[in-house]
């Protein structure tokens, strides 16, 4: 293989499009495939080949990149795309799914010879954008060289780790502090208001101090200036993330009680008409209305 490769990306949503962009940009040949096939379209302009099919966007292609929405998703796309692809190729599976899937996803690529890599991200639209973002990568040890090139093109930070499951397992666990920081945000804002209290009160309070927390700042910013569209992550998105991290808490015994909560107001402010806004949404699931 040399550095430039052709890729299959497979879902360009808000992730997806924007890794794609950067593989682009780093000088990959790149196949996009989505299935509200406009999504695809758009990238065409960046360099991108839209095609028709996910079996289309990963014939003879070196990688496959999924950036879908669950397991479930990733289960049908590959339905349709694992008999087109080349033995040997590599699976950077992206999305956040459960352990479970990992699993799951894994034997599929065995049975078909193909290379899989566990591999969430962390950071969100514009990390992602910036080609910033950090690549959690647990796969076999031996072709992690091929992965780089592209691990390199969408993101700053690579950890690698050793086996598909413990990559998952990390973002799993790094996803329930960001969500349990976005709902304190949005809880103590709420409370803020209904006390009377300014908040700025509150963070010139913890300027500065052991309290402080710039991911605090930016999330609670963007529920004060309601600026919420575009989403960055959006609300039902996170719920999903919330509901896995539930599932996984529950099946290794621990009880995780602010997870659970935070799945619910997620699943009220979709309810409430906000679930396609980015989770800072979830400080309207403070309110009745
Ligand atoms: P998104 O914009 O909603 O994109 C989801 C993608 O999945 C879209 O391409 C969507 O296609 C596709 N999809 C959903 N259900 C499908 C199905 N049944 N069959 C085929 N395609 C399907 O979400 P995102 O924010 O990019 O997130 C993608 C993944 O990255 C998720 O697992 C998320 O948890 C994870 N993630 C997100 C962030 C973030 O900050 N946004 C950060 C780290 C990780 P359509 O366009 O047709 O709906």
């Amino acid at each position: 293989m040399t550095d430039t490769l052709t890729v299959a990306v497979l879902g360009t949503g808000i992730m997806g499009a924007a890794m794609a962009r950067n593989l682009l940009k780093a000088g990959h040949t790149v196949r996009v495939w989505n299935r509200s096939a406009d999504k695809a379209a758009a990238l065409a302009g960046d360099g991108a080949v839209p095609v028709e099919s996910a079996a289309e966007a990963v014939r003879d292609a070196d990688v496959m990149l999924t950036m879908l929405y669950d397991g479930a998703a990733v289960s049908e796309v590959m339905d349709e795309a694992l008999p087109a692809v080349r033995s040997g190729a590599l699976w950077m599976q992206s999305t956040t799914v459960s352990l479970d899937d990992v699993d799951r996803l894994a034997a599929r690529a065995a049975e078909h010879g193909l290379a899989f890599y566990d591999a969430p991200v962390l950071g969100t639209r514009q990390p992602a954008e910036a080609g910033q973002l950090t690549v959690l990568a647990a796969g076999p040890g031996e072709r992690r060289e091929e992965l780089t090139p592209i691990v390199e093109a969408v993101g700053s930070r690579t950890v690698w780790l050793d086996r598909p499951g413990d990559a998952t397992r990390l973002k799993l666990v790094a996803n329930s502090w960001v969500l349990a920081l976005t709902h304190a945000g949005a809880e103590t804002l709420s409370l803020a208001e209904a006390l009377g209290v300014d908040p700025d009160r509150f963070f010139q309070l913890i300027e500065g101090g052991p309290l402080d927390n710039g991911y605090l700042r930016a999330k609670v910013g963007l529920m004060r200036s309601d600026q919420l569209s575009p989403a960055s992550f959006a609300v039902t998105t996170a719920e999903k993330d919330a509901r896995l991290i539930a599932e996984a808490g529950r099946r290794h015994g621990v009880r995780l009680d602010l997870v659970e909560a935070g799945a619910e107001r997620f699943r009220r402010a979709a309810d409430q008409g906000h679930g396609d806004k980015d989770m800072a949404a979830t400080y309207y699931a403070s309110f009745d209305k």
